[in-house]
Parts: structure tokens; sequence; C-alpha cells
């Protein structure tokens, strides 16, 4: 069977520092699955050695089935697959929420202004700020931010979704909204690849929840098992902090 994501044996370096020892992780189609760790540990790189944004040192990384790290595949064509989200939003700030979600459908897909501009109104209304598409990132909180950040994501009709921290630089009290359009993708079967902190989120909707610790998967089991009940001291001492 073939994975959305398959990760085997992937070793980063910078320079000398070794940030990757072998990572091996799988993501199925329609899953969700929660990247977990502390600061430090990785969490980051791998995600970004999915869509070859870091390049690996060694091993391979497959998407849907292609090897991306094989030096011949048409890169831009699997990334064009795979949606990220980011702690920073990365918004275009001279252009409006409509105009941020509009720009890759027009100059990647090709999209016309016409079409470009329904699949945006409609993914804005999706994750809530479809009253907000003529307002600067400026005039938009950081929650309605990440939600114009996400439906320039989905607009791009990806097959799955990178998320890296896409809470962790909000007030505390507009974490909820992202987490709520977040929830209602994967009961929509988004296939999702999620580094949090948020613990709630993790154990409610993953299915597989990895916790890494210096550049190793120390963990990796259902959701309710790696944050219920963690089988390694790591996880176990990790967990004690975060909760
Ligand atoms: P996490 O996301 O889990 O906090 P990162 O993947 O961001 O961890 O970083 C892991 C390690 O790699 C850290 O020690 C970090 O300093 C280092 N690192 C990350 N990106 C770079 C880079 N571009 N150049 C050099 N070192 C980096
Ligand atoms: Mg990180």
């Amino acid at each position: 069977m073939t994975h959305a994501i398959e990760v085997r044996d992937l070793h980063k370096y910078f320079g000398q520092n070794e940030v990757l020892k072998g990572i091996d992780m799988t993501v199925d189609t329609g899953q969700v699955v929660c990247v977990i760790g502390p600061s430090g540990s990785g969490k980051s790189t791998l995600l970004r050695c999915v869509n070859l944004l870091e390049t690996p040192t060694r091993g391979k990384v497959f998407v849907e089935g292609v090897e991306v790290t094989d030096p011949d595949v048409d890169i831009d064509a699997v990334r064009r697959r795979i949606g990220m989200v980011f702690q920073q939003f990365n918004l275009f700030p001279h252009m409006t929420a409509l105009e941020n979600v509009m720009i890759a459908q027009r100059r990647v897909l090709k999209r016309g202004r016409k079409e470009a501009e329904v699949i945006a109104r409609e993914n804005l209304d999706k994750v809530g700020v479809g009253a907000k598409c003529d307002a600067l990132p400026t005039q938009l909180s950081g929650g309605q931010q990440q939600r114009v950040a996400i439906a320039r994501a989905l607009a791009m009709s990806p097959d799955l979704m990178l998320f890296d921290e896409p809470t962790s630089a909000l007030d505390p009290e507009l974490v909820g909204d992202v987490l709520t359009v977040m929830r209602k993708l994967a009961e929509e079967g988004m296939t999702m690849l999620v580094v949090t902190h948020e613990m709630g989120f993790a154990r409610q909707v993953a299915d597989r929840v990895v916790f890494m610790d210096g550049g190793v998967v120390v963990e990796d089991g259902p959701s309710s098992q790696v944050i219920g009940d963690p089988q390694q001291e790591r996880t176990r001492t990790f967990l004690h902090r975060v909760l």
C-alpha cells in the first residue's frame, strides 16, 4: 500500500550537527499524525524535508509514492499537492485576504481571475473569515491571519497538509478558532501532518502521535496511548512538563 507520506531512515546535518538521526515515519491517506517533542528536537526540519524546503542528507522521503529525494523528481509538481501552514502566517502585507488567497492560484495553477476568486471566497468562508475578504493582514487578528493562511493553502486543492506549530504565535484566546478549523479539515478526511504543542488537539484529533527528542522518534503510536499511557520514560518526562 502506498502511504501519503513515507520517511525512511532520514538523516539531516546542518554542518557537523546531526539534527535528524534516522527517522522512520508514515502518514496514511486520510490520517492525522501529530508530531510532538521539545524545542530543538528536529520537528520543523522533519516537516521541511517532506517538501524539500530542507534537503535531506541521507535517507528517502516519498509523497504519494513519488520519491521526492530522487534527484530527477519534479519537485514543483509534488509541492503543488502539499499545503503548508507555518507558525508565522507569511501573508503579503500589501494584499487583502482575498488577494492573498488568489495569488498562488493565479501564478502557480494558472487559474483565471474569476475562478481563483470564487475558490478564494469559498475557502475564506470555510475557515470563518469570509467577511474579511477585503481586509489587509494588519487589520486582522493573529487567529484570522492564520485562518487566511490555511484558506490560501486549501485553495491550491492540496492532497495533504503540513502544519508547523500553527497556533504557537497566537494569543491564547485565538488558538481555539484555528484548532476548530483544523479539526473540521480532519473530519473531512484531509491527510495532515501536524507539529503542535496542543496536547488536547493531538489526543482528540490525531490518529497517531509521534514523540521526537534529539533527532530520533522515541515513541509512535495511537494518540490515546502516546499521550494517555506513554511507554517511554522520555515521553513521560516531556508530557509531565507540558500537560
Ligand atoms: P524543532 O522544530 O523541534 O524545534 P528544528 O527542526 O527547528 O527543531 O531544529 C532542530 C535543530 O536544528 C536545532 O538545533 C536548530 O538549531 C537546528 N537548525 C534548524 N534549522 C537550521 C538551519 N537552517 N541551519 C542550522 N541549524 C539549524
Ligand atoms: Mg519547530
